[in-house]
């Protein structure tokens, strides 16, 4: 039978009146595929579960974390397979540990491995709409682990993706994929089609419409993919697997502008430069399975050099611990921790065929006084990180420079 998955976001079910809402729209998809869910907690909840924990430890045992933090999901399945049942349509509930979601054992930071579909199929041929929490899943002990924030939308392509499912749907409080942050830029406009190559430095780069290894799965798997809202009808934006036509890029030079506030510059400065800095420097922090971003590497003066990177700041303790640990032997001068940082990102397939996008960036934000501290580029993006007080105006400046309010 075909399927179709079907996300829902936090604040898609955000109340009862919402889930009742939701389960509408599934009962109307049901006339197309057969629906398969996957839901987030309700809006708020993680965040509240978090903070719980923070009372009690700023840094609690990474289990026992994982296993409050993944309730908020088993709480809006339920309700929600409640409210499908009242809307006559007979639903199943499913937790992470109920299907056997198998991720790796790295808590909060989990990665799905494999999915035991029987149960889904089960429900389906006994014409339940399957329910599935996203966000989590379990390590072959049986511990509960989750996926990241905003990984229900990984679980709902992982699932689209073991099911050989028609689509997935991801269902949000915006009407689909913009060319920035409608919330932050009211002029930004809605695109009725992204490139999964965009899409995914979009959402590496920040933008938290889609967790990026959402992206990362859809691309893997081809799962064709749409973003839309759960709160009016319309058709959203199609992330398409194909390849742009060259008429559409010669039209978008630049498809959309992505941001991060929550940064972390790191340099080491005046570190001995010899061969070997950077593994022994990256090395350690890979080992913790951190990710690090912009990386630079100064040219070197009288055998010593800066090396400079960014990591998102949630990893910011465990980083500095291992610079005060495992890197204090390394021979350098200073360590400098700033947490004042940045990043926006210009991403676009069009660039490949466009010279000079880099400069008439780097010239708007002068004449708007951003200072630019780092700069990565990549075929299709280039990242700057500036001061995090220059963010919100630098996205603005560069939407405007690049005429995506157009
Ligand atoms: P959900 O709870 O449904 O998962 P999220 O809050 O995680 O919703 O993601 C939706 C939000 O993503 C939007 O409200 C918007 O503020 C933000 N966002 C960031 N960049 C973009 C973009 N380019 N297009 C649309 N939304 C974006
Ligand atoms: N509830 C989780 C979070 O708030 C997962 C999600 O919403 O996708 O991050
Ligand atoms: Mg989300």
């Amino acid at each position: 039978m075909e399927t179709i998955v079907l996300k829902f976001g936090g604040t898609s079910v955000g109340t009862i009146e919402r889930i009742e809402a939701v389960a509408k729209i599934i009962k109307e998809a049901k006339k197309e595929a057969f629906p398969i869910v996957v839901v987030s907690a309700m809006s708020g909840e993680t965040d509240r579960l978090i903070n719980l924990a923070k009372e009690i430890d700023d840094n609690p045992p990474k289990r026992e974390f994982d296993a409050l933090i993944s309730t908020g999901e088993k709480v809006s399945a339920a309700l929600l397979a409640m409210a499908l049942h009242k809307a006559g349509v007979a639903s199943k509930s499913y937790s992470a540990a109920q299907i056997s979601m198998k991720t790796t054992s790295q808590f909060s930071k989990a990665k799905i491995i494999n999915i035991d579909f029987t149960k889904i199929e089960d429900a389906i041929n006994n014409d339940f709409v399957p329910v599935i929490t996203g966000f989590q899943g379990i390590t072959d002990e049986g511990d509960v682990t989750t996926l990241g924030r905003g990984g229900s939308d990984t679980t709902a392509v992982a699932v689209a993706a073991a099911m050989k499912s028609l689509r997935c749907d991801i269902f949000t409080d915006v009407d689909g994929i913009y060319t920035t942050d409608p919330n932050l830029v009211p002029e930004a406009k809605k695109l009725d089609r992204i490139t999964m190559e965009e899409m995914l430095e979009l959402s590496g780069q920040g933008a938290k419409v889609m967790q990026v290894r959402a992206v990362e799965f859809a691309n893997k798997y081809n799962v064709p993919v749409r973003v839309l809202s759960s709160f009016a009808p319309g058709t959203g934006t199609l992330i398409s697997l194909e390849e742009p036509n060259m008429d559409d890029m010669e039209k978008a030079v630049v498809s959309g502008i992505a941001f991060q506030k929550d940064q972390t510059k790191i340099s080491f400065q005046g570190v001995k430069d010899s061969p070997g800095i950077a593994s022994s420097i990256l090395g350690p922090i890979a080992a913790e399975g951190i990710e690090v971003d912009v990386i630079i590497q100064n040219i070197s003066n009288e055998g010593r050099t800066d090396f400079t990177f960014t990591i998102s700041s949630i990893d910011r303790d465990v980083v500095e611990k291992i610079c005060n640990t495992q890197l204090q032997d390394l021979d350098f001068n200073n360590l400098i921790i700033d947490n004042n940082v940045g990043k926006v990102s210009i991403v676009g397939v069009g660039m490949r065929s466009h010279a000079g996008i880099a400069s008439r960036a780097f010239q708007a934000l002068a004449n708007n006084n951003i200072n630019i501290s780092m700069i990565s580029t990549s075929e299709i993006k280039i990242t700057l990180v500036i001061n995090i007080d220059d963010v919100n105006n630098a996205v603005k400046v560069l939407h405007h420079e690049f005429e995506l309010d157009k």
